[in-house]
């Protein structure tokens, strides 16, 4: 089957995505276009959408704020190939259209925002079992999780040598209330308080201590 030469060019990618490609390229192919961007600049484009007659294209990156910090690095400059071919970049506009596109581009203070919630992820390996948080929840309540951790499992997360199954209801930490479900049941209610002292967790610690005065074992039967 043979596709039509408008098929290729009809626009895959957001316009904000993309950069035109101008100068004298009438002969260059997407690929030789898109290897000469790519190690050049050092960036990761998509696809670069040209015919081999044509004199210029459009350059494709994932998000426009690729698009748009590619745009700023090479606006106003031309480059060449090996062999001496000129290439310059435009903002993208619409056929037809003489607006280009302006590209926005996220702040770095939100770029770096991200990279905090990424990093302060942290997975425990409590017992055999994994658990994965923020590092902001593990220190709601206690200063246990600030301290410097001895201890790590192969994968490099942090071990703790206690009862894992235990160590979900300590979600306490997570909402402020125990699970409902340990409510009634005074041994795991007991347990859950070694649990509470040994991660100095002095509220949940309280709490259960409350349940387990105010409400005798007997009265649930
Ligand atoms: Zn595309």
């Amino acid at each position: 089957m043979i596709i039509p030469q408008e098929a290729k060019i009809t626009p895959c990618c957001p316009l904000r995505n993309s950069v035109f490609v101008g100068g004298q390229l009438t002969g260059k192919s997407s690929q030789e276009i898109k290897d000469f961007i790519s190690t050049k600049f050092s960036v990761d484009v998509s696809h670069v959408l040209k015919t081999l007659n044509n004199p210029y294209g459009h350059a494709h990156f994932k998000t426009e704020n690729d698009a748009g910090i590619f745009y700023q690095r090479v606006q106003g400059q031309e480059f060449a190939f090996s062999d001496g071919t000129k290439i310059y970049f435009l903002p993208s506009k619409m056929t037809g259209s003489n607006e280009y596109t302006v590209y926005k581009i996220e702040d770095e203070a939100s770029t770096s925002h991200q990279n905090n919630l990424v990093t302060t992820l942290i997975t425990l390996n409590v017992g055999g079992i994994l658990y994965t948080t923020t590092k902001r929840t593990l220190l709601k309540k206690t200063k246990f999780f600030s301290e410097p951790f001895k201890d790590f499992d192969h994968n490099g997360n942090i071990f703790i040598d206690r009862n894992g199954e235990l160590f979900k209801y300590v979600e306490f930490i997570r909402t402020d209330d125990l699970p409902k479900r340990t409510l009634r049941d005074n041994l795991l209610l007991e347990e859950l308080l070694l649990e509470a002292k040994f991660y100095h967790i002095q509220e949940l610690a309280v709490q259960i201590n409350r349940i387990i005065h105010d409400v005798g074992y007997q009265s649930y039967y």
